[in-house]
């Protein structure tokens, strides 16, 4: 039994809190801290509602180291869970170097002013981290994180080399609202508005957002959707530790609704995030918008449909060409009645809370900072079958791999 804080107490930070909870043999004390302590006594009263178990709240702004500091050694945590924003990253990594305590989070760092996000800030303190013995776990989520680790597990028992990736990330579920993201707002428009990148050949390369679709045909009734090619943080990582990839993309499904409303927005420069002058205040569209918009950790209650969201991934085994599409279906009101979330925030934060075990428990802590691919998968991939990401493998024949139209 360990101790453990997480820090956010918003969609993802719930589900986490839930799922730690619901394993007392390896999460001991769980301390949930956020800035606003209202929202983790709310967490916590449901936790201990669905659960039975205590968890212990607290206020902290993450963005101050010390404060982070002195939490740490207070509750006594072995594992610092980051599921605040992208934001805060670097400053929770310093915290537990100052403080000696392992770190996971589900999303790269992003400067605050800048809307690029990449692993080099976060790669920057592998020296720091394996010098103190410390071990720090990134892009624990589901993409990043369950997309990594199928792509890492496909090659250790599929394949010889890995020669195509494409991650498809379908929604199928309907919020009942007129516009919603379903993770914070302001962080999904930021990765949707952003230069599509995609990795060909040795390199990558960009193109306008938005600018590649298709349509991409679900298994399991899920349904045909159209997907967009767009850029995601796990391609960097997955082309560095897997260098026989020549391509690799990453697909989305958005609704047109969803897209006119994007458009709307961006035209009208509500989607800026440097700040504008306002009756004399200085406030930045974007952050204006989060706060008139609904919060993602509320729409558990009417979302309804489910996600899917798996690789296709092609190469060779024995010289033979082999493909390969390993997937999970997960149904956005089965979450809501587990734990009270919709599905986005439960596969983040299922695979967050799993990362977590396998640090603890599961041979995952090595001194360093490590992507979730550089660790061997197969404890992983049990345990999303036991905690409620189950997911299925099917082998595709080049023709059906083809028919896919990942390409
Ligand atoms: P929310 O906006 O719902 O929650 C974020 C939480 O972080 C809020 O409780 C907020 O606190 C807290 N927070 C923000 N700034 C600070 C700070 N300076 N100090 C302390 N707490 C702070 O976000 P989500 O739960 O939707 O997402 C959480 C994370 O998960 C994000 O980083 C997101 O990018 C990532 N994510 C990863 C996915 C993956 O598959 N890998 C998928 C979806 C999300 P308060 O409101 O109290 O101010």
């Amino acid at each position: 039994m360990h101790n453990i804080l997480i820090i956010g107490a918003g969609g993802v930070g719930s589900v986490v809190a839930h799922k730690c909870a619901m394993l007392p043999e390896i999460f001991g004390q769980i301390t949930l801290a956020s800035r606003t302590l209202s929202k983790c006594e709310a967490i916590a009263a449901e936790v201990k509602q669905r659960t039975g178990r205590e968890i212990t709240t607290a206020s902290v702004d993450a963005d101050v180291v010390e404060q982070t500091v002195a939490l740490i050694r207070q509750c006594g945590a072995k594992l610092l869970i980051n599921v605040a924003l992208p934001y805060q990253d670097l400053h929770l990594m310093d915290a537990c170097l100052e403080a000696g305590c392992d770190y996971l989070d589900t999303a790269n760092y992003e400067p605050l002013d800048l809307a690029k996000f990449e692993y080099s800030w976060q790669w920057a303190y592998q020296n720091r981290f394996s010098d103190a013995g410390l071990s720090a776990l990134l892009g624990s989520g589901f993409d990043p994180g369950v997309t990594n680790v199928f792509t890492r597990w496909a090659l250790k028992h599929h394949f010889d080399e890995i020669h195509t990736l494409d991650i498809i990330d379908v929604n199928g579920g309907d919020h009942g609202k007129a516009f919603a993201t379903n993770f914070n707002p302001e962080i999904n428009i930021r990765e949707v508005t952003a230069p599509c990148r995609h990795f060909e050949e040795g390199a990558f390369v960009e193109s306008p957002p938005m600018s590649k679709h298709q349509s991409f045909e679900c298994p399991d009734g899920v349904g045909t959707y159209e997907i967009y090619r767009m850029y995601h943080e796990e391609l960097e990582s997955l082309v560095k530790h897997m260098p026989t990839l020549r391509r690799a993309q990453f697909w989305m499904s958005f609704s047109p609704n969803y897209l006119k409303h994007l458009e709307v927005l961006q035209n009208v420069g509500m989607t800026r995030i440097d700040p504008v002058s306002y009756q004399g205040m200085q406030i930045v569209p974007l952050q204006f918008l989060k706060a008139v918009l609904p919060n993602p950790g509320d729409l558990g209650q009417s979302t309804k449909g489910r996600t899917c969201i798996g690789n296709v991934i092609t190469g060779v085994q024995n010289g033979q060409f082999k493909a390969i599409y390993v997937y999970n279906i997960c149904d956005h009101e089965a979450c809501f009645a587990e734990v009270g979330s919709q599905a986005i925030s439960y596969t983040t934060g299922v695979p967050a809370m799993i990362g977590a075990k396998q640090m603890l428990a599961g041979g995952w802590r090595k001194p360093g900072v490590w992507n979730i691919e550089q660790h061997d998968p197969d404890g992983f991939m049990a345990d999303l079958n036991v905690h409620g990401l189950p997911w299925q493998c099917i082998e595709l024949s080049s023709e059906a791999a083809a028919a896919l139209k990942v390409c």
